[in-house]
């Protein structure tokens, strides 16, 4: 079978140390070479509930809670308390962006990877690794509903509903 490139949504986020490091500008520039299209993006202030369903396959394990300081931006102190998250759209996306990220553990990850290129492991054993991608078409449904509501995006990616709260309708996801 010939290999059929399909559309697919991603959710990335640019973590503190992204921030801290200055490197948004490096990382969108990188980004922009797989051809894909955002369409969302904003600032976030990670809190623990958020972080606990973004995180939920670790959310067991003993370095959560150092991994939420992280993730918050709580160990860079409040100026980096926010992260930002995107919605890339386009041809093999997941996937795209995964090879542009680069492997979970930077010292692991190709060193022309932007993972590689400016990760760490921090003092508390934690992979400071600058950028999220989703890594499955199901997880980025998950992840990009989480994140954001219907109205951010520009395009309608995933079923919609609208309900009627009071007098107020809002769309929320179907
Ligand atoms: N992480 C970590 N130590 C681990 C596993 C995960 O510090 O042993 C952190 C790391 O920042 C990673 C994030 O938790 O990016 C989410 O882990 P996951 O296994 O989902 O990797 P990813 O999808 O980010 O490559
Ligand atoms: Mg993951």
């Amino acid at each position: 079978m010939q290999n059929k490139e399909k559309t697919q949504y991603t959710l990335i986020i640019l973590k503190p140390d992204a921030l801290v490091k200055s490197l948004t500008g490096n990382i969108l520039t990188r980004l922009s070479e797989a051809r894909l299209r955002i369409i969302a993006a904003k600032i976030v202030k990670v809190s623990r509930e958020i972080a606990e369903k973004h995180y939920a396959h670790l959310k067991e394990k003993p370095f959560f809670n150092d991994l939420y300081e992280y993730f918050s931006g709580k160990t860079y102190g409040p100026d980096y308390e926010r992260v930002l998250v995107m919605v890339y759209e386009g041809d093999d996306a997941i996937t795209k962006v995964r090879k542009i990220a680069g492997a979970t553990n930077p010292l692991e990850a190709d060193p022309i990877t932007i993972r590689g290129a400016y990760g760490r492991i921090n003092k508390k054993g934690i992979m400071e690794n600058v950028i999220h991608c989703s890594d499955s078409d199901e997880s980025a449904e998950n992840e990009v509903k989480m994140w954001f509501k219907p109205d951010d995006i520009i395009e309608n990616i995933y079923p919609t509903k609208v309900e009627t709260i009071r007098d107020y309708k809002i769309r929320t996801w179907a």
